[in-house]
Parts: structure tokens; sequence; C-alpha cells
């Protein structure tokens, strides 16, 4: 829910603010930064960056200090609880102690110890997680199964990637290309969709054993009792293009009524449906789109921002095509991890949805609108197509 929130306001700096892309974000702790490298060498010492000094905030698993004076909002923290214990359920491990998050607002990344020149990281030796909230989710992942052991990169940062609140898109990298290789040169993303298909098809208990040794070529046969090519072949043959995202974390349904959806929605950063990000503070609704059509948004907020939702994997190229079409496709050429639609507060603006289930995130700018209304109404007569060249 970080990253959805996340993004949802990448789509608004992207509308309204400074260009920042929404893949740069989601692989920052996996991007090779050259110039960040003497940086992070220059600060080898845990929690050495100049700029943890923000706010500090304790949950029952996590200690978490900011590099920002702005609130984090309990939706924050519940998100950050409902991570942990989801993957210690999920993958039949758990948080053996508590974890120490250091958390930059993803605009000004602060010296961290993180090897590589990543500038997100989970450092095994003091426990500690450095990270922005779009890479918060898979940082907490690698301490929560840091108890079994770190097998090779590829399924180390492949389990930490397919528990990402994101759903995963079939990579064109196959696996085999993957399995030897160090950290900085592997495919997350390859890696992430590889352990999620390991994880479906053949069991948890076989992905823990393969998690807790050495990760190889030779023990992935032993466990699997089959060759890690002849399982790339299987994979590469029977995967589905898209998975849904692993874990749940559903956002209430924009309230109904006879013609559409209204809400008076209050944002109060000690709920735990309120996020905050800097100056900002949002919350998040579900609304269900039965049958495709146009629809005009509305809202005293100071914007709103829709993202595609995905409920269950997709499994053929017409269901991926389906999800791509209407003006909020799951994802676009601009943002291949995820794309957003940004709607302006104080105009109604028409959206094409097609069918199927969107996330509405509220965006309270300045976090001076307590209450606010959202309206969403099936579209009414004709829609002003943009001017063809014939028109000009
Ligand atoms: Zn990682």
């Amino acid at each position: 829910m970080v990253t959805q929130e996340d993004s949802s306001r990448l789509e608004f700096q992207r509308t309204w603010g400074p260009r920042r892309s929404r893949s740069t974000t989601i692989s920052s702790s996996s991007m090779r930064r050259p110039g960040a490298t003497i940086l992070a060498l220059a600060c080898t010492l845990p929690g050495c960056g100049r700029n943890f000094d923000g706010p500090r905030y304790k949950t029952s698993h996590t200690t978490i200090t900011t590099s920002f004076e702005e609130p984090l909002c309990a939706g924050d923290l519940a998100n950050i609880e409902r991570h942990i214990e989801q993957v210690e359920q999920l993958l039949g491990t758990s948080l053996e102690k508590d974890i120490e998050i250091f958390l930059w607002s993803g605009l000004d990344a602060p010296r961290t110890p993180c090897p590589y020149g990543r500038d997100a990281c989970f450092v095994r030796a003091t426990n500690r997680v450095y990270s922005d909230f779009g890479s918060l989710e898979h940082e907490l992942t690698h301490a929560v199964v840091e108890e079994l052991g770190t097998p090779r990169p590829f399924f180390d940062e492949g389990v930490a990637v397919a528990t990402e609140p994101r759903t995963l898109r079939f990579p064109e990298i196959s696996p085999s290309s993957q399995i030897d290789l160090p950290r900085d040169e592997i495919s997350y993303q390859a890696g992430g969709f590889f352990v999620r298909w390991l994880l479906e098809t053949h069991g948890v208990d076989k992905w823990q054993s393969l998690h807790s040794g050495r990760g190889n070529r030779a023990a992935f046969q032993d466990i699997y009792g089959a060759s890690f090519d002849g399982m790339t072949e299987e994979y590469l043959l029977s995967a589905p293009w898209v998975y849904a995202p692993l874990l749940k974390s559903p956002a209430p349904g924009l309230t109904e009524n006879e013609e559409g959806w209204r809400e008076i929605v209050t944002l109060d950063c000690s709920q735990e449906d309120t996020f905050g990000r800097l100056d900002r503070r949002s919350t998040l609704r579900r609304l269900e789109i039965s049958e495709s059509g146009f629809f005009d948004f509305w809202t005293t907020a100071d914007g709103l921002s829709l993202r595609r939702l995905l409920g269950t994997n997709l499994t053929s190229e017409s269901e991926t095509r389906a999800a791509l079409s209407g003006d909020v496709p799951l994802w676009d050429e601009l943002s291949p991890a995820g794309s957003t639609k940004g709607i302006p507060g104080g105009a109604i603006q028409t959206v094409w949805l097609t069918t199927g289930e969107y996330e509405v995130a509220i965006i309270d700018i300045d976090r001076d609108d307590d209450e606010v209304v959202v309206t969403v109404l099936p579209h009414r007569g004709p829609v002003l197509f943009p001017p063809t060249n014939s028109d000009l």
C-alpha cells in the first residue's frame, strides 16, 4: 500500500510538480549509480546518513527514523506492520529481532551504508533497513526472511521483489542467464517473477529449502528434482502473463448511491486509512466498474489519482490486452511498473474506464483539508474527442 500511495504521489509530481518516473523509485535499490558509490564508501557506518534526524516512531516490530520533519500517518505505520506479518505468514518465517528503519522521502536520498552504490538496502549485521517509501516493502521482506539464510542473489532479490505490493509482468529475461550473476548484475524483475512462479507452482516448503541453502544449480536440482535449466523450460511455457500482487491490502469501496458514487471522506493522520508523504495526506478507496464506459470524476480534494487493481493473475494475451485498455491501463510505456492517472480537484474530468477494479487515491496537499467530497458518475451524452489533423 505504501508503494501504491507512493505511485499516486509520483503521478501528482508528474502532473503538477517536478518530473520523476515511477520506475526510478521502483528500481532504486537495484540501480547502479557510479556517483553514489563514492558517497556510500565514504559512509561505511550504519546510520551515518547526515539527514536521519527527523521524528522517530515505534511499531510492534520496528523503530522508524525519518529524514523529514513532516509526520508519518497511522496508515504508514500500519502498512509496515501488515507487510511484516503477511510475509511471515506467507513464507513461514518469523522476524527474530526488531528492525530499525531509516526512511527518507524519495526526493533526497541521504547517505546510507548500502553497498554497490544502492541507496536502499537491508543491512544484516545491524538489522537496519535504509529505504524510501517505494522500496520499503522490498527491504522489509529481506529482513523477515533473513533468518533462513542468504542464497544466490537471483533468489534473494527474487523473493523481495515477489512480495512487493504491485503486479509483476512476465520479464523477457530468462532465469538461466541470471542464476550465476552477482547481485549488481542480476535483473530483479526476472528474479521476482521466477520466485513467484516457484512459490505458486512448487510451494513454500521447497522455496524455504532453496532459500536456506546456497541457492545454486546443484542445490536447486536436489530440492526440486529437476535441473535449473529444465525447470526454466517449464517456466517459460507455463508462466502467466501477469501476476496480481501476492499480498493483499484492500481499501474500502467508495460509497455507492443510485446514480454512481459519492462520499464525504475524512483525512485524519491518526487513522489507519490515512497516509502521510511530506506535505501531503491521502487515503484510498476502491472503485469497481462492472461495465466499460466514460465516468465523470469530481472532488473538493486537491486531486485524485487512479490506478487499476488486479485481483487475479492474467493468464492469456486477451486478458492482458483488456487490462491495458482504457484511460487507466495496468501499465503504459512511460510507467512499465504500473501507471496512474492524476485528476486535479475542482473540475469535472471524464475518464474512460474498462471493466475492472480501480484504486482512487484522494490527495490533500498541504494537509489542510480534513473533509473532502468525491463523486464519480457515469458520463451522459457525447464526449469531445481530441481534434484530428483535418480539423486544424
Ligand atoms: Zn533487495
